[in-house]
C-alpha cells in the first residue's frame, strides 16, 4: 500500500466522524480559553486521545497535551495544534458564539473568543488522530499529536520545550502544523522556505519633566516627544529598508499623561515589528534606538529612554524537502485545490518546537471562507473589507468543508511519511 492508498483507506472513516467532529468544534468555539488557561480544552483532548489508544501526557509546559501512538517500526511524525483563544468580544452572531470572559495575565477581566481558528486546529488534529488510530493496518510508525498552549502569548512552545519535550517523545523525523486562513474553504496552500514573518514587540518609555499644563516652559513634554517619535518611525520602512524587502513597523499603543491640565513626566510607546530576515530586523531595531535617542536629546529629555523587547516570534521557515513531500501528497489527494501560497505577514511560535528537537518542519494554510462568498468579494474587489481575517471579532470559518479539509490535510501529510510501511 502506497501513501495515496493509505490516505484513501484512513480517510474512508471521515464521514463517520464528521458529526462528532463538528459538535466538538462548536463546543470548543463556544468555550474558548486564553493561553495557559486551556484547562477544559486540554482535558477534552486528553480524554479523547486516551479513548483512541494514545499514550497521553498532560500539563506539559502549562496545559500542553502530548499523545503518542506507536504502530510498529517506521518513521516518527509529530503534528502540532495550538489551543488558545484571544481577548476579543465575539461579534459573529453565530448560534455557537462565545460569551466567555476570563482574567488575562495582567489581571484584567476580558472577553474571550476563538478569533484565530485554533479551535479548528484542535478539532482537525483530534480528528486525524482518531482516524489514524482506527486504521492501524494502513500505516506504520509512530504518530505524535501535540496540543500546545499559548501560541498567542508567544511562549507556549517555549513552555513545552522547557518542560523536557525532547525527553518525552521519540525523536520525530518531521514536524507538521497548519493554520486556517482567510481564503476559500476546501483549499490548502503550501510554501517552501520562509512562510511566516518574525514578530517582535518593543515597549519604549521616554522621559520628560512633569509640570502644570499652564506652564509648559517648566516642562519637557513627553507627549510632544512621543508624537515626534511616532512620525519619525514611519521613515524606517519607507526610507531605510530596501524597497521590496518585507518589513512592517506599527505603533500599536501610545500612552502619556492622565489629565488635560497636567504635563506628564513620561510616555510609553508599544511597537510591533515584522520581517522575514534577521538582518532587516536588526537594522530596524537599531534605527528605532537611533531615532528615539535622537528625539529625546532634541527634546532635552532628562534621562535615557528605556527599551523592552517582548513577545518574540521567529521566522517560520519551511524545510524545502519536507514541504515538497507534503505538496506532492496534497496535489495527489486534493488536485487543483492544493496550491502554492504567498508568504504571510503573520507570526508563529510553532517553529521553536522542531528547532529545539533538531527536526525539519513544514507548516501550511487551510482555507476557511465560504467559496461563494469569497468569489463574490474577489469579483467586487472587496476581499479586504468583506472577508473577516484572523483576529477580527467577525472571524467565522465555515465549519465545512474547513474541518474536513484540515483533517484530510493532517492525515495526508502524515501518511507521506507513515503510509509506505505496509503492503
Ligand atoms: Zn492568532
Ligand atoms: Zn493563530
Amino acid at each position: 500500500m502506497g501513501a495515496t492508498d493509505s490516505a484513501t483507506a484512513v480517510l474512508a472513516g471521515q464521514p463517520g466522524i464528521a458529526q462528532w467532529q463538528e459538535d466538538f468544534y462548536r463546543t470548543v468555539h463556544q468555550h474558548p480559553e486564553l493561553g495557559h488557561q486551556e484547562v477544559k480544552t486540554a482535558a477534552a483532548v486528553a480524554d479523547a486521545l486516551r479513548e483512541y489508544g494514545f499514550a497521553v501526557q498532560e500539563k506539559v509546559g502549562s496545559t500542553g497535551v502530548i499523545g503518542i501512538l506507536e504502530n510498529g517500526d517506521g518513521p516518527v511524525v509529530l503534528m502540532r495544534a495550538d489551543m488558545d483563544a484571544l481577548p476579543i468580544a465575539e461579534a459573529t452572531g453565530l448560534p455557537y458564539a462565545s460569551s466567555e470572559h476570563a482574567t488575562d495575565r495582567d489581571g484584567a477581566d476580558v472577553p474571550v473568543m476563538h478569533a484565530c481558528g485554533h479551535d479548528a486546529h484542535v478539532a482537525c488534529l483530534l480528528g486525524a488522530a482518531r482516524l489514524l488510530a482506527a486504521t492501524p493496518s494502513a500505516w506504520q510508525g509512530t504518530y505524535i499529536a501535540l496540543f500546545q498552549p499559548a501560541e498567542e502569548l508567544a511562549d507556549g512552545a517555549e513552555f513545552m520545550i522547557g518542560d523536557h519535550l525532547a525527553d518525552r517523545i521519540p525523536h520525530p523525523d518531521v514536524a507538521l502544523a497548519q493554520h486556517v486562513l482567510p481564503f476559500p474553504s476546501g483549499r490548502v496552500g503550501t510554501r517552501a522556505g520562509a512562510f511566516l514573518s518574525s514578530g517582535d514587540s518593543m515597549r519604549v518609555t521616554v522621559w520628560g519633566r512633569g509640570s502644570h499644563g499652564s506652564m509648559p516652559q517648566l516642562s519637557v513634554d513627553p507627549v510632544v516627544l512621543a508624537s515626534t517619535i511616532v512620525l519619525r518611525l514611519q521613515g524606517i520602512v519607507s526610507r531605510e529598508v530596501t524597497p521590496g524587502e518585507f518589513a512592517v513597523l506599527t505603533v500599536g499603543r501610545i500612552a502619556g499623561g492622565a489629565k488635560s491640565n497636567v504635563i506628564a513626566d513620561h510616555a510609553v510607546l508599544e511597537l510591533n515589528l515584522r520581517t522575514f530576515s534577521d538582518a532587516t530586523r536588526t537594522a530596524m531595531v537599531n534605527a528605532i534606538h537611533r531615532i528615539v535617542d535622537g528625539e529625546c536629546a532634541a527634546s532635552g529629555s532628562p534621562k535615557p529612554a528605556e527599551y523592552e523587547l517582548y513577545d518574540h516570534y521567529p521566522v517560520t521557515v519551511n524545510d524545502p524537502a519536507a514541504t515538497a513531500k507534503v505538496a506532492d501528497a496534497f496535489a495527489a489527494y486534493f488536485g487543483d485545490a492544493a496550491f502554492t501560497i504567498d508568504r504571510q505577514s503573520a507570526s508563529e511560535d510553532f517553529g521553536e518546537l522542531p528547532d529545539a528537537l533538531g527536526t525539519p518542519y513544514t507548516y501550511w494554510g487551510v482555507g476557511s471562507v465560504d467559496p461563494g462568498r469569497y468569489a463574490k468579494a474577489q469579483a467586487a474587489g472587496t476581499v479586504a473589507t468583506d472577508i473577516p481575517a484572523n483576529h477580527s471579532p467577525y472571524f467565522a470559518p465555515v465549519i465545512e468543508p474547513t474541518l474536513r479539509t484540515g483533517t484530510a490535510a493532517a492525515v495526508v501529510a502524515a501518511l507521506a511519511w507513515l503510509g509506505d510501511g505496509r503492503s
